[in-house]
């Protein structure tokens, strides 16, 4: 009942997918499509194609994708914050900025401590307004995600970003700290590391602001962990080479969604927000599950 795109590991992940869907391929014209922003109140998905410079927009409505912004300063990670205003890492320009309602944008954040950051990949809202961003090298150290450059800082942190603007490190000691979100209490902040061998997804206690030593959740495989999302209920669906895996919130792997291509990046939407949208390597996907993000 089930068709071939799920991959059903453990019992519990019957309750997670529908029977009888498709994954269905949206758009396959990227170069290395990164960074899903589901954007309710125009019924489009936002995301970036890196390599080519530009933000894509996937029209819910009538399926069309257009150019949203060329050139994007080589952006990421998006997030949408509580007012509704998308907040894009960008690589090529080093920043984290924010598109205001009326258009125009806001950095907030390009250094750290009087250094240039490296290139921000992704990008989380907490409730309290602070915005928390990973910092990896991947866009200072090829021409094709950004521009080849020296590290400023010479490490790669992650970041919060207090809603005073104040941008302190929270953590200082993974490889390449990739994809991170929070759990619905906040208490938890996950974050990867798409730079460990193998990668890796960790769980860090978050208290006033800051994060107690990190727990290892799971390790992929193959390939790398580097977006993903939590739903309703706390589990985990995360890129990985095969596709996207769905992991408790301890790190056990209940099922998979098959995906012909490595998987970067995915986020939930569609009003009900019971579609995940899916950024594979060249391509778009989206299929439609029995939980809500
Ligand atoms: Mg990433």
């Amino acid at each position: 009942m089930y068709t071939d795109w799920f991959e059903v590991i453990d019992p519990r992940f019957e309750a997670l997918i529908l029977p009888n869907v498709h994954v269905d391929q949206l758009y396959d014209g990227g170069r290395w499509l990164e960074g899903p922003v589901y954007v309710p109140a125009a019924r489009h998905l936002l995301f970036s194609d890196i390599p080519n410079n530009r933000v894509l927009r996937f029209n819910e409505c009538d399926g069309a994708v257009s150019v949203f912004e060329a050139p994007s300063g080589f952006a990421n990670g998006h997030t949408l914050d509580r007012q509704g205003r998308v907040i894009s890492c960008e690589h090529l320009t080093r920043r984290v900025t924010r598109r205001e309602h009326d258009g125009h944008l806001t950095v907030l954040a390009d250094s750290y401590d009087g250094k240039r950051l490296n290139s921000p990949n992704d990008v989380v809202e907490a409730s309290d307004g602070s915005v928390w961003f990973t910092d990896p090298t991947y866009g200072i150290s090829t021409e094709y995600e950004g521009a080849r450059l020296d590290s400023e800082i010479g490490s790669r942190n992650v970041y919060r970003i207090d809603p005073s603007g104040a941008v302190s490190v929270v953590l200082s000691d993974l490889v390449q700290p990739n994809g991170l979100a929070f759990s619905w209490d906040e208490k938890i902040l996950y974050v990867a590391d798409s730079g460990s061998k193998p990668s890796r997804l960790l769980a860090y206690t978050v208290s006033g602001g800051k994060l107690s030593a990190g727990r290892l959740i799971a390790e992929a495989p193959r390939g790398i962990f580097d977006g993903f999302r939590i739903d309703r209920h706390g589990h985990i669906w995360t890129s990985a080479a095969d596709g996207v895996h769905c992991l408790t919130a301890d790190g056990d792997l209940l099922g998979k969604i098959r995906i012909p291509a490595a998987v970067a990046n995915l986020t939930f939407g569609g009003p009900a927000r019971n579609r995940l949208y899916i950024c594979a390597t060249r391509a778009l996907y989206a299929v439609y599950l029995n939980v809500t993000g």
